[in-house]
């Protein structure tokens, strides 16, 4: 069976001010995020719509 490539994401374990997400790219591009938790309710309020 073959491995189909696809992004890897990661996030270091939440601190008071937020985490950070790594999305690793299978051919070697790595993006870095910092989300603080006003992004995260952000985030979660546009996924329910709320917003
Ligand atoms: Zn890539």
């Amino acid at each position: 069976m073959e491995d189909v490539p696809r992004l890897r994401a990661d996030a270091t374990p939440p601190a008071w001010n937020g985490y950070l997400l790594t999305v690793a790219c299978p051919c070697g591009v790595v993006f870095e995020r910092w989300i603080t938790p006003w992004d995260a309710e952000l985030d979660l309020l546009r996924a329910v719509g709320l917003n």
